[in-house]
């Protein structure tokens, strides 16, 4: 076998969106990677489908065309609600992001982005960010490459990756090496690092198909929970127009997998549907196993878990992909600062400290909105367990020794008999008023502002004296300039085309002040050289009188004080004037091994 010998800054196994998003950040500030994938070409099995308002900020801000990604994504129109039917023509209930949330304008008032989620198949923005990798010089991509091991010489760390198609090992010489290698992290386990959490809470079934169902639904929805008891599940339209998921839970070891074939899902999804003269064109279909688990530590070395590789949960809440971009934007600044700074800093341990309790806190949300969930079958008379009853009775041995018509027949019977009890349960008005308020019970399930915007961040890489007392909740976010709070959007003109946000950038410090002080700028200059730090005096901005009192208003810079902004858009520290200002970034950065 031949052997090729690489060398770059930072390997990264995995090409998923954890991983790419990683190496674009990397790239950003000029640092080089080398992303190993095994797979020759994306998955087009498609598994998240909504890109929520952070992870659109970050894409944007790392230079991903967001218009790209819109051009894939569901029209605006078609991603705001969430229904509940007994087929996809018969709804009973309904949750409209546009109308039953309070305050629905939040998002449009906390955002830049004009469409605040995009509801688009990861596939699909998995696609834009290949081709975005493609043209950039800092990233090379070897696809087709399966990673293999890694060692350290001395302080370098080797890794070793085989070239699948042409028999070919290469040894890289790097830096660091990020493990985005998604939940069955082969790196992980390399590590013998152990996931800690609910082990498996479920299994469950996705059949992707490729349909055009927009003559069939009453309405455009992203989500149809489908209760019929003979196919219950969810269709999650990735694009109304052309792509589907159907995804329902299986009961292990009742449920023999061999028996969903292709024609099993074919029926099933015609019965949820409620359509019988429709061809379904199943493209591929995906097992997975439904965990709420963390890594027990998130590096070894100069090697880093991020995403799936470092923690997994329910997909109820939508945060998996989007945990994982928010991960890789954390850690990538953090190494290159640490590369441009020479030092191996204490600024990479913020890292985990930071990420953890907002991915912690994002998979027990997820769990609760999937446990939440089962209040909705409730109200219609569906015990939790029932469904799980019927597969273990239908695997019985005692069943089993029954002719298999006469087996459909009594599963058809108990199925009947279920389908009456929702059926009387919809109409009867006392059951469905219960039913419809257990319904908008479901609403932080796909209300999220305060996960994707508020979460703030503590400990070493934030400087805080005063304790936060903003704090947002799932449904609210309190923007808020305490340190380690993501600096909030304010629009700065009435054109809507300067936002707080234009003045950031994520491979700087931006440092703001009302009048600009030579002062800083010496010290800056003179005592944090390693840190590229861009001074912005709001005066000089320009900005219509208006404008500028709310951004001072938001920012609380009235005379002297500064604040300092990290280059993932969160709040560092803020000082009370320039000779504070001196004191505590000296403090700071020394603290995090910046500065001698
Ligand atoms: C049904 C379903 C619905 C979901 N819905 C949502 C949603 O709406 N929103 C959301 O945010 N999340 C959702 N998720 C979760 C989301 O899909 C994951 O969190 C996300 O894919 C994690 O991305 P990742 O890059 O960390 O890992 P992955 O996407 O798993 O990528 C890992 C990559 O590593 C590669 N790899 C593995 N081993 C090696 C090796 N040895 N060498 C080279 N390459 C290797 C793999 O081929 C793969 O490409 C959903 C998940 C499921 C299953």
């Amino acid at each position: 076998m031949k052997i090729k010998n690489l060398k770059t800054d930072v390997v990264i196994v995995g090409a998923g969106t954890s991983g790419m998003v990683a190496a674009l950040c990397l790239a950003k500030w000029n640092v080089k990677s080398i992303i190993v994938e095994k797979n020759l070409g994306v998955n087009e099995h498609p598994k998240a489908h909504e890109l929520n308002s952070r992870s659109i900020e970050i894409l944007e801000s790392i230079g991903v065309s967001i218009q790209q990604l819109e051009q894939e994504a569901s029209p605006i129109s078609d991603g705001s609600r969430i229904a509940f039917c007994t087929t996809i023509k018969d709804e009973f209930g309904e949750i409209d992001i546009d109308k039953d949330v309070d305050d629905p304008s939040k998002y449009k008032r906390y955002v830049k982005n004009e469409r605040p989620y995009l509801n688009i198949s990861q596939s699909e923005i998995e696609k834009v960010l290949r081709k975005t990798i493609k043209e950039n010089p800092n990233i090379d991509f070897l696809s087709g490459h399966t990673w293999q091991s890694v060692e350290y010489i001395g302080d370098t760390l080797i890794a070793k990756v085989e070239d699948i198609n042409n028999d070919k090992n290469i040894i890289i010489d790097a830096k660091y090496l990020l493990g985005a290698d998604g939940a069955n992290s082969p790196v992980r386990k390399t590590l013998e690092i152990q996931m800690l959490g609910h082990g498996i809470i479920g299994t469950f079934v996705n059949a992707y198909f490729e349909n055009n169902l927009r003559s069939f639904i009453k309405k455009p929805a992203k989500l149809y929970w489908i209760v019929n008891p003979a196919a219950a599940g969810v269709f999650i339209a990735h694009h109304i127009d052309k792509r589907w998921v159907y995804n329902f839970p299986i009961y292990e070891p009742w449920d023999n997998k061999e028996e969903i074939t292709d024609e099993y899902l074919t029926n099933r999804i015609k019965e949820a549907l409620g359509i019988e003269q429709i061809e379904i064109n199943i493209k591929s279909i995906s097992y997975w196993k439904m965990t709420l688990q963390t890594a027990e530590k998130w590096n070894h070395k100069n090697i880093y878990l991020i995403g799936d590789a470092a923690h997994c949960f329910p997909p109820t809440g939508g945060l998996g992909m989007n945990s994982g971009i928010g991960d890789s934007h954390n850690l990538g600044w953090k190494i290159a600062q640490s590369i441009y700074s020479q030092s191996n800093t204490s600024l990479l341990s913020s890292y985990e400290n930071e990420r953890r309790p907002v991915v912690e806190n994002n998979g027990n949300e997820s769990l609760e909105n999937y446990e939440r969930f089962f209040d909705v079958f409730k109200s219609l008379g569906i015990p939790k367990d029932g469904p799980e009853k019927l597969a273990k009775f239908k695997a019985s041995k005692l069943i089993k020794l029954l002719p298999t018509f006469l087996i459909e027949k009594l599963i058809a019977i108990l199925q009947s008999v279920a389908k009456t009890k929702i059926n009387s349960a919809i109409k009867s008005p006392k059951k469905n008023k219960k039913i419809l308020s257990t319904i908008k019970e479901q609403i932080p399930h796909f209300d999220r502002i305060g996960l994707d915007l508020g979460y703030i961040y503590g400990g070493d890489a934030v400087h805080s004296k005063e304790k936060v007392n903003i704090s947002s909740t799932v449904t609210e976010y309190l923007p808020s300039c305490s340190p380690g709070a993501r600096f909030p959007h304010n629009w700065l003109n009435s054109s809507k085309t300067l936002s707080s946000h234009s003045l950031l950038d994520y491979t700087k410090w931006t440092l703001l002040t009302l009048n600009g002080d030579p002062l800083l700028a010496d010290f800056n200059h003179s005592i944090l050289k390693s840190i590229p730090i861009q001074l912005i005096s709001i005066s000089d901005l320009d900005l219509e009188r208006r404008y500028e009192e709310s951004f001072l208003e938001l920012t609380e810079i009235h005379s002297e004080e500064v604040i300092m902004v990290r280059p993932d858009g969160h709040i560092a520290f803020k000082a009370k004037n320039t000779t504070d200002y001196q004191n505590i970034a000296k403090e700071f950065f020394l603290r995090l091994g910046l500065i001698d």
